[in-house]
């Protein structure tokens, strides 16, 4: 009976590791999920607590391992150093191991050095640390056909040691071979025990870990959907099967606050649709909603809502592949911009009709005022010169008439022209006389200041020349006597600058904006067109122009003609 409770409390304390197992590695495991990088395998590395209860579980086996009938030697401490040797690192099975051999002399009953090696299980070492590996790769029943084997041929190692040694009494023959049947049950019962504790928990916590990664994923692609659908310029609204408001993004949140400032995301989701809709003015699409849920169809249509228009379409969500519908989506669209746009293009289209045809005539009207212009010529011949003045006049207004016509006509005819590689300079040079003499006769002088380094550029002249002039006109018109004009070029990374700078009254931030604006002029004998044409011309070279003004100082057109080669090649 002695022995049994021996053999029992053998069983018990070498099983402990087992027990402890899940205990320790839980708490590991614990950890590692809130550790966002660790993956599924790394709960397959042993434990510190699983080393220090193997190493303790061995200690107590050595400690209280008994001689049955005085002779057989019963020690189970190879069983956890064996399990920990073959599921550990190298480094924890060897110092284990080590730990055992050091404490042989100390706890043995009768050291020997062939009971050191017999009882230790020394010889088995190299081969349990070889075997770790495919251990580590075979399943259950593999495992426990390795660990049960190796414990095995250990246990009967120090079971027949005192028989080799030639210690052992002659009567207990019978009772070794009662042992050796007993150790064998055992052995594989405790293997088994150990290899399906420490895999239950393994694949237990592997499972969960991979549970808890799916739902961590689950997680941040729902974040990334919403975040996708609050990005969107739409307002959408997810519904379930009964109309009740599943999901909405920030689009709509913005769209309701328009209509109830107070509104939050928490109390418009779980809220049926028909009283939100019904807020917004939109009722038609409770309908709509409901026809998508029960028809399952989609549907399209306008609203008007106050001045903004809204494009609004229904669409059933369906489960899966099946034609069961779980839900509907509602999405709305503010198209006011768009529908604004439209309108726009509509106006500018039929604007441009408008301003062909009076192209059209205004071209025809040149030739009957040359005719008249010629007749007057002709009148004034033969009138007396009391009446010339009266010619004169009439003959101004003809010649200002066929000027706006001549600025309209190429304004209006926004046709591509002939470019060519040439110097502005050279353009400018051939203006200065032009300039010069406008400018004596109201009193003031010009000034031209050329950068030397100027690249040829893609240029129609008889466009550049007008730009010019207008420009130059412009300044002349806007200074008093005195004044000065400055026609500078620069050289620019990517281009050219031609600036005319006045020393007039400025122009006013108001008038600023309208400047490019045809027909728009302060001037009572001004067309309004100059700058309109201005802007064509500088658009038709790609290039830019912009104005800076400061009221009493004067004004600085500047004009940004790009290089060549980043012109367009249709130019
Ligand atoms: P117009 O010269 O026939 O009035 P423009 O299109 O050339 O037509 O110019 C439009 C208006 O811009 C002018 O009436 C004037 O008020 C303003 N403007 C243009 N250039 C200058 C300038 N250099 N200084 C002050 N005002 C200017
Ligand atoms: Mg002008």
């Amino acid at each position: 009976m002695g022995e049994v409770k021996e053999f029992l409390l053998q069983f018990l304390i070498a099983s402990l590791p087992a027990f402890l197992f899940p205990l320790t590695n839980t708490m590991r495991l614990r950890r590692s999920f809130n550790d966002e990088a660790a993956s599924a395998d790394s709960i397959y590395r042993i434990t510190l607590g699983f080393t220090l209860t193997c190493a303790l579980s061995m200690i107590l086996c050595s400690l209280f391992s008994p001689r049955l009938w005085g002779t057989l030697h019963l020690d189970f401490a190879i069983l956890p150093l064996f399990a920990l040797m073959l599921y550990s690192r190298m480094a924890e099975g060897v110092f284990l191991a080590s730990l055992h051999l050091l404490l042989y002399p100390v706890l043995a009953v009768n050291p020997t050095f062939s009971g050191f090696i017999l009882d230790t299980g020394l010889l088995l070492y190299p081969l349990v640390l070889f075997f770790s590996k495919s251990f580590y790769r075979s399943d259950r029943k593999g495992k426990v056909a390795i660990l049960s084997l190796f414990f095995l041929i250990g246990e009967l190692m120090i079971i027949s040691s005192p028989y080799l040694m030639g210690t052992a009494k002659k009567e207990t023959g019978l009772s070794l071979l009662a042992i050796a049947v007993l150790n064998i049950i055992f052995t594989i019962f405790i293997s088994t025990l150990f290899v399906c504790m420490i895999e239950h928990t393994y694949e237990k916590e592997k499972l969960r870990m991979q549970v808890m990664q799916l739902s961590r994923n689950y997680f941040r692609e729902a974040e990334k959907l919403q975040q996708m659908m609050d990005a969107a310029p739409l307002s959408i609204i997810l519904l379930d099967r009964q109309g009740d408001i599943m999901t909405i993004n920030e689009t709509f949140i913005q769209l309701f606050r328009k209509f109830k400032p107070q509104a939050r995301k928490e109390e418009l989701i779980r809220s049926r649709l028909a009283p939100v809709m019904a807020d917004l003015g939109f009722e038609v699409l409770i309908e709509r909603a409901g026809q998508s849920l029960e028809e399952h169809i989609k549907t399209r249509e306008l609203l008007q809502s106050g001045d903004k228009a809204y494009f609004t379409s229904t669409s059933p969500i369906k489960k899966g592949h099946t034609d069961e519908t779980i839900g509907a989506v509602v999405i709305i669209q503010d198209i006011t911009e768009l529908e604004t746009f439209r309108k726009e293009l509509n106006h500018v289209e039929r604007l441009s009709l408008v301003g062909q045809m009076a192209a059209g005539i205004t071209h025809e009207i040149r030739n009957p005022m040359a005719v008249v212009r010629g007749f007057l010529q002709l009148m004034q011949e033969k009138s007396p010169p009391t009446l010339d003045n009266y010619y004169r006049i009439v003959m101004e207004e003809l010649d200002r008439a066929n000027s706006i016509i001549n600025d309209f006509l190429s304004l209006a005819q926004n046709r591509s022209v002939r470019m060519e590689l040439c110097s502005l300079h050279d353009i400018i040079r051939e203006l200065t006389p032009l300039l010069w003499a406008d400018a004596n006769l109201r009193g003031q002088s010009i000034e031209v200041r050329l950068d030397d380094e100027l690249p040829n550029l893609l240029l129609n002249q008889k466009e550049i020349k007008q730009l010019i002039l207008n420009l130059g006109r412009n300044g002349m018109e806007a200074m008093g006597e005195k004044g000065e004009l400055t026609i500078e070029t620069r050289k620019r990374v990517d281009g050219v600058e031609l600036s005319v700078k006045d020393q007039g009254p400025g122009i006013p931030a108001a008038e600023r904006e309208r400047l490019f604006e045809p027909f728009f002029t302060t001037k009572s004998q001004g067309t309004g067109l100059g700058l309109a044409l201005c802007l064509s011309i500088v658009e038709r070279h790609s290039g830019k122009i912009s104005v800076q003004s400061e009221e009493g100082k004067g004004t600085m057109f500047t004009v940004f003609f790009p290089c060549p080669e980043n012109v367009e090649s249709w130019m």
